[in-house]
This record gives C-alpha cells, structure tokens and sequence, in this order.
C-alpha cells in the first residue's frame, strides 16, 4: 500500500477541545474512535458508540450537522434542500423518529400526468413495472449490465423503454448507460421488503432529526467540531492521525469515515496514508450521481383551483419531468426533480426552463408565473464542496463495491454513509443511517 495523494502531513499536534462552551482539553491519545463527518452516518456512528462509553471525536466540515439533509424553514412550512421522503416503512428510521417524538405525515394525493397537452390522472403504468421486474431473474442469471443494454434486449416498445429508462434515471440520480441492473434488482427486492412503495415526510423536517441525533451522541459524551474539514489520514493498525485543514491533529484507535462518495473521489480532499488500496478503489468504481432539484415558493396556490389534489405530476419529455406539491398539506409550495443525464444544466437556466414548463403544462402565458414566484430554494449538491454528489449509485460491475467498503480495513479504519450499504438502499436516510450502526458496531467488536 502507498499514499494516496501528495499533501505533506504537519508535525504538530493539538489537543481536542472537548465542546465550544468549554475549554477543557483532553490528551489526544485517550480516543477511540474519530468520526469524520456529521451526516446522518457519522452522527449515528457517534451517538452509539459513546453510549457505549466509547471516546468519540466527530470532525464536521460544515456549521451544522446533517449533511444531505437540510431543511429551511419558510412562511409556507418547511422545505427541504436534501433528503424529503422516509421511503417504505425502514426499521431503524422509523424507531429514531419515534423515540425523537417527530410527526411523520404520510404522502398523498393524485399523480397527474401531462398527456396529449392537459393535466390529467396518470393511467396505469403496467408496461414499466414489468420491465422492472424482469430485470431481476436477468440479474439474477447473467453476467451484470447497465439499464440500456438490458433495455435493448426486450422487445417492449420504444415508448415504454423510455418511461423506464425516465423512472431509472430520475429515481437513482444515475445516467442508464451506466447503472447496473444486479444492484438495481437488490434495490427493488429490498424497497418491496419495506413497502417502498409508500412515502412520507417528518412535519419539523429531515434537520431537526440530524439535530436531534447529535443532541443525543453530545449528552452521551461525543465532541463535536464543527467548521473543521478533515484533510488526511496516517495510519497503522491500532492507531490513526487524522489531520484538519488548519494543521490541527488528533489521534485516535480507529477512524471511521463517513465522507460522502464525491469527496472521497475528488483527487487530494482526502489523502490516506498508506492507502487502502481495496475500498479506495471500490470508492472509485461507485459513481456519485446528480440531481436537480427546485422549490418554487409562490404567493398563492394557483393550480389548486384546476387540481386541488395533485401531488405528483409527470410531464415527460420536458424539463423537470416530475414535479410534486406537499401534500396532503396544502401550500403554495411546488418542487420540480431532474435527476440523471437530464440534470446537467445550468442552474439559472434550469429555473427558467421550469417556469416555461409550468406555463405550458397549465396552459399559462408566457411570464405570467413570474409575478407569483416568491422564492427559488435549491442546493446544487454535485458542486457543493462537501458533498460533490446527489446519492450513489453501482454501474454495471460495481454492485459489490459497497461490500468491500462496509468491510473494516485491518480493525482500524472504517467507512460509513450511504455509499457504503449492503443492503439494497444506497442512496437514501435510512441506508446511510444504517451503515453508521454497521460501521459503530465494527468498531464495537475490537475496542470492548
Ligand atoms: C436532493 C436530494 C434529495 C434526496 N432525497 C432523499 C429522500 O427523499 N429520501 C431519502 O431517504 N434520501 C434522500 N436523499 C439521500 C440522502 O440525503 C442521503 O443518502 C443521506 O443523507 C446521506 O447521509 P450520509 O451521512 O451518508 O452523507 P452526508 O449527509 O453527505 O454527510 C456527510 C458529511 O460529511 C461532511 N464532510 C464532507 N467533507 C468533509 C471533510 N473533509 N471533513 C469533515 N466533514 C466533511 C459533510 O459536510 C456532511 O455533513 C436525497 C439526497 C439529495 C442530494
């Protein structure tokens, strides 16, 4: 094993200040484990073990915890920038909202399509669903493939392959000429365990759940430091350095890394020293997805008078094809998705296509929206430095990436996050979470 990147490691050694209200600083060499980022991986990672009395040192790069799930709040309610829906009924998610005492208000209301110019009921998609579920005894018999390749081996027609190909691209953030169909299946086999099919929102939003997770990992004793971006990692069995953008070290027994994929690839933003060779090159055979997503915040419900109801609309072939509102709650909040090939467009210009789109679809003058946009509230995640990304995905060969990087690296380093699960929900909260726990119980086992 050898470096990974050329950044010089400083000689100096700092102290951890355990908290911002207090000053007390411990010997470096008394942590068990450091965590590096407080996403909702690195925060769950954090509260278990230092409730398991373990010594914990959690560096975040940002102000706040919560990575990917971000939510502002708004004179209609709030609005997420990052993770919106609690996908299915996924145990873990499901136990910490109820523990924290949020509300979880299931999602409902009518999809609408945009079909031969109007608005109206989608109608049954049966031609999709079967494509999707052929995919798995192909997946299951041959060699992997991306989503295209298996696409053009049936004989559905061009018209279905694209609605599948649509609900793959903006599903999973993925390009379909790359996704492979044996982590997809995995993915569909695992959504239909937790009924995937169902969706719903927490009422305070998905930030109020990280905070709440840090409030828990702080009163069992974790430190936390904030506004401090990990830059590099020495290491050898049983101990480890990790070093701060500002030349500040800690050391601990073990590390777990809990970056997002886009900042582990991204050349000298994370420098291992010497590199595990094995998860870095899982790190780079995984790809880190994108996705746009716009919250138009408007003076008034103005379709509600047409489609009271509308939760969903699909408006294919335009951009963004999928829009939805909050219900069952009703507010003058509109967000529009793109995610995939589709989502590599200029921000700025991507809002003005949206407002054009929205015109068309219920048949509005041009620039008459315009007067009733009160707010634009979007995060372009795949330039976010922190993030560089949306959500993973595995293309074709890769599916057992995540396994190699769920597999702890000589008992002394440790990846979590969402591009780390095993078990079919890459991408989501609740696969993130859980690989927190996973990657927290590792450590468990060798430091009793
Ligand atoms: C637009 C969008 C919509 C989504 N919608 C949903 C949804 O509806 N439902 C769902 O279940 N999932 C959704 N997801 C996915 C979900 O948000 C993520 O899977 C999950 O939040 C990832 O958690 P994580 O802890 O793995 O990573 P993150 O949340 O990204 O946490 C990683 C942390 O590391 C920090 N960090 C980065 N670099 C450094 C560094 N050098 N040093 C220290 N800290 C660093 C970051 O600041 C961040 O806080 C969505 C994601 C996006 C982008």
């Amino acid at each position: 094993m050898h470096r990974w990147c050329r950044s010089p490691l400083p000689e100096r050694s700092a102290g951890i200040q355990a908290g911002m209200q207090d000053d007390t600083t411990e010997t470096i060499e008394a942590l068990d484990t450091i965590i590096l980022g407080a996403g909702i991986a690195g925060l769950s990672a954090a509260r278990c073990l230092a409730e398991a009395g373990k010594r914990v040192l959690v560096l975040e790069a940002r102000a706040t915890p919560g990575g990917r799930m971000r939510t502002v709040a708004t004179a209609q309610g709030p609005v997420e920038l990052g993770a919106e829906f609690v996908h299915g009924r996924p145990p873990e998610l499901l136990a910490l909202i109820e523990e924290a005492g949020f509300a979880l208000q299931e999602a409902e209301g009518q999809q609408l399509c945009f079909l031969g110019g109007s608005v109206q009921p989608c109608p049954e998609d049966d031609a999709t669903w079967s494509l999707l579920d052929a995919m798995a005894a192909t997946a299951a018999t041959e060699p992997d493939m991306c989503f295209d390749a298996y696409l053009a081996r049936g004989n559905a027609s061009a018209e279905d392959k694209a609605r599948a190909r649509g609900y793959v691209e903006g599903f999973n953030a993925a390009d379909a000429r790359e996704i492979g169909i044996a982590s997809l299946a995995k993915q569909q086999q695992a959504e239909d365990a937790i009924e995937g099919h169902r969706a719903a929102r927490l009422e305070r939003g998905y930030q109020a759940l990280a905070e709440y997770v840090l409030s828990r990992a702080q009163a069992a004793g974790a430190t936390f430091l904030f506004n401090t971006a990990a830059q590099a990692i020495t290491w050898q069995q049983g101990t480890c350095t990790v070093r701060a953008a500002d030349g500040r070290q800690w050391t601990a027994a073990t590390v777990i890394c809990a970056l997002p994929l886009g900042v582990l690839q991204q050349q000298g933003a994370m420098c291992f020293d010497p590199a595990p060779a094995a998860a870095l090159a899982a790190v780079h055979s995984l790809a880190p997805g994108i996705v746009q997503r716009i919250v138009f915040e408007w003076t008034e419900r103005w379709w509600a008078a047409s489609h009271p109801d509308m939760h969903f609309l699909f408006v294919r072939g335009q951009r963004p094809p999928t829009w939805w509102t909050t219900s069952p709650r009703a507010s003058a909040l509109l967000t529009g998705w793109v995610g995939g090939p589709q989502a590599k467009v200029d921000a700025a210009a991507l809002v003005q296509e949206a407002l054009r789109t929205l015109e068309q679809v219920f048949e509005r003058a041009p620039g008459s929206l315009d007067g009733m946009l009160k707010a634009v509230h979007s995060v372009h995640w795949n330039s976010e430095p922190y993030t560089l990304g949306a959500y993973s995905y595995a293309p074709a060969g890769a599916a057992g990436a995540p396994g190699i990087l769920a597999t702890p690296v000589e008992n002394t380093l440790f990846f979590a996050g969402e591009h780390t699960d095993t078990t079919g929900h890459p991408g989501t909260v609740h696969g993130a979470l859980r690989s927190g726990l996973r990657a927290a119980g590792q450590v468990l086992a060798v430091r009793r």
